[in-house]
């Protein structure tokens, strides 16, 4: 009777603290040093395998390492189906009995019952045979299931704690993000407050670009086999997975993944979260940790909620981006407009003075546009404009840029280009025109050049662009169809 005293006693200091693995060594270092017991393993369940793995313990090998086993097997398993203790007298004659521990003779496994559900079991190994006896067992029984109820509570509120600081995260992903307009912004973004937020060891989005997924973005402290900007093989891996099914895929153990694609070195659990808004499939979320195991169910759902917000806001900027983009075109010929020139010209004049490198600029006009307008209809006039645009497009290099200047004039923008190599340029695009034929228009059409370069003229636009167009006078001047550079009488051999 005194016995059971003094264990109400301990089991009061096991349940007072929430905190899990204080429970755990408070509950140890009783069936240590009050039952003397030589080792005990205490083993929880995992609610989403339903196995059993071993949370804690004392007195055995630290090389036992990461153990897990399904409830079907072991006494500890046979404990934990039967709902009460199990006592194996001599190991060696019980074939449930798994060996880790290579003297083991006998083995008591008991239960951590909390009402009616099994949440672990608590085992004990002993090298002689029938080690354990009836009371001491009986004991450990009626301290086990205080024990269990100090687990339980401690479950509770890490369960309540982890549910708040979700909650949280949720809000701050939401408030922090739906202002970001800039997507590699947003995407870097959403990687670190989730980095931040949840236990993970990294985050990458990937984007589904023309079928295919794209890493658009990436942080965290695993070493990374992918870039920014990688696709990744199509139709395999968990991610794909997730977007095919348009729902969320969990791989607790990613050795045993067959279609796992390694995307970081140290992963061995990841969970991708599908980004879905609308029911448009754009990516996932690619959550990766270093440990086994390191996803719950119970993930699953806050990340969803951040998932969805990620979709919209990605949509969001994804939008903005192409409106911007729209300011920027010509709604005709689907080239830069005016207002993109003066942008980039800004932008090259200052590359070029700060490295102290050339840039050059072209004014073209198509010649006697007027009176193609006249003699064929304004709307062949607008053909004529969208086919021009489409053969300067296509003569160009890939840094140059083309923009409709004005009515039938174009400004072509040519970053590291000197004066001289950017006349062969302006030669070779009224050449192009010249020979091309112009659907409905039963004669050539061709164009005139005035081409003009920083430093030679200037280091401000004024100066650049009012040298062009001087030099696009001259050519006019000169009879047409032919180019022209700024200041000297210069004209490109024909
Ligand atoms: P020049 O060889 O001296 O350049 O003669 P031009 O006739 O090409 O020059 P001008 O500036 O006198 O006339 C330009 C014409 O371009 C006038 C205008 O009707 C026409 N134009 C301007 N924008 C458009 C457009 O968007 N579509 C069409 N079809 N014509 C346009
Ligand atoms: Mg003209
Ligand atoms: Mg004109």
């Amino acid at each position: 009777m005194q016995k059971i005293a003094i264990l109400y006693d301990l089991s009061q200091a096991v349940m007072s603290t929430f905190d899990l693995d204080e429970v755990l060594n408070r509950a140890l270092s009783i069936m240590r040093d009050y039952f003397q017991m030589p080792n005990a393993a205490i083993f929880l369940i995992d609610a989403n395998t339903r196995e059993l793995y071993l949370r804690a313990g004392f007195g055995r090998p630290q090389s036992e390492g990461e153990v897990r086993q399904p409830i079907s097997e072991g006494i500890v398993g046979a404990a934990a189906r039967a709902k009460r203790p199990v006592y194996v007298r001599d190991v060696t004659k019980d074939a449930r009995y798994i060996m880790r521990l290579s003297n083991t003779r006998s083995e008591v496994a008991i239960p951590l019952m909390v009402r009616d559900e099994v949440v672990g079991v608590v085992d004990f190994q002993s090298d002689s045979p029938e080690f354990f006896d009836n009371e001491t067992i009986d004991l450990l029984a009626l301290f086990s299931t205080q024990a269990s109820q100090g687990l339980e509570n401690a479950r509770l509120y890490s369960l309540e704690q982890r549910r708040a600081r979700q909650l949280e995260a949720i809000n701050a992903i939401a408030r922090q993000t739906t202002a970001v307009v800039d997507l590699d912004e947003l995407l870097e973004k959403v990687c670190r407050l989730i980095l931040e937020r949840f236990a993970v060891d990294h985050v990458a989005v990937l984007l589904v670009q023309e079928g295919q997924l794209q890493v658009r973005a990436h942080l965290g402290k695993l070493t990374a086999s992918v870039e920014k900007g990688d696709l990744l093989a199509p139709g395999l891996g968990i991610a794909a997975r997730a977007i095919e099914l348009g729902k969320t895929v969990l791989e607790n153990d990613v050795t045993n993944d067959t279609g796992y694609l390694p995307g970081f070195e140290e992963t061995l659990s990841e969970m991708c979260v599908p980004l879905i808004f609308y029911g448009e499939k754009l990516g996932c979320l690619a959550l990766e940790s270093a440990r086994r195991h390191a996803f719950e169910a119970s993930d699953i759902q806050p990340l969803e909620a951040v998932a969805d917000i990620c979709a919209a806001a990605i949509q969001n900027a994804r939008h903005f981006e192409k409106t911007q983009q729209l300011a920027y075109l010509d709604g005709l010929t689907g080239i830069f407009n005016r207002r993109f020139f003066e942008l980039r010209i800004a932008e090259e004049l200052e590359r070029a003075n700060r490295y102290g490198s050339s840039m050059s600029v072209i004014m073209m006009d198509i010649d006697h546009f007027k009176k193609l307008n006249d003699e064929f209809g304004h709307l062949l006039g607008d053909e004529v404009l969208r086919q021009a645009s489409q053969v300067f497009t296509q003569h160009l290099r890939k840094g140059d840029v083309v923009c409709r200047y004005g009515g039938e004039e174009f400004a072509l923008l040519l970053p590291q280009t000197n004066g001289e190599n950017a006349l062969e340029v302006a030669e070779k695009l009224r050449r192009a025109v010249e020979a091309w034929h112009f659907p409905g228009v039963p004669r050539k059409v061709t164009i005139s050049a005035g081409v003009a370069d920083s430093p030679t003229f200037g280091k401000v636009r004024d100066e650049i662009v009012a040298a062009a167009d001087s030099a696009l006078y001259q050519a006019k001047q000169a009879g047409r169809n032919c180019v022209f550079t700024a200041g000297r009488s210069k004209q490109a051999p024909a």
